[in-house]
């Protein structure tokens, strides 16, 4: 307790040192060498960020590691038509093996109620047996 209290503390301080709040962002990307768009495909995503210049360093680390072009980056609540539409986020984690993923379209829980999100249907099978004792169906005994 007291232990997780100073790390919290400790990180606040650092975070807060110019007082800048975080905020929600929205970045547009482009995939030059998209396979299932000839032309390039083009995405948009949200994170968190304290100012502006976080937000570049965040947008321009992700453009880097995944070989991206950034098309723009803007606070959410600048962006009127985005402003009720719900984004995925830069980089979602997989619930059952941690891993980062970016897919367009993550694969959610098939169980009603959860709302875990994976990486693959591999995960969401074994978080499926592991969390709600369900079975693959197709599965022979
Ligand atoms: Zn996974
Ligand atoms: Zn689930």
């Amino acid at each position: 307790m007291k232990y997780h209290e100073k790390i919290t503390s400790n990180r606040k301080n650092i975070a807060s040192d110019d007082d800048i709040p975080l905020e929600k962002w929205l970045v547009c990307y482009r995939n030059p060498v998209s396979k299932k768009h000839p032309g390039g495909s083009v995405f948009i995503r949200q994170f968190y960020a304290a100012g502006f210049y976080e937000a570049y360093d965040i947008v321009l680390t992700y453009a880097e590691n995944m070989n991206i072009e950034v098309m723009w980056f803007r606070e959410k609540r600048s962006c009127e038509p985005f402003l009720n539409y719900d984004v995925p986020e830069l980089e979602s984690l997989c619930t059952y093996c941690n891993k980062k993923f970016n897919d367009l379209e993550p694969m959610p829980c098939s169980h009603g109620g959860c709302n875990a999100e994976f990486c693959s249907r591999q995960c969401m099978e074994n978080h499926l047996a592991l969390r709600h004792k369900v079975r693959e169906k197709s599965a022979h005994i």
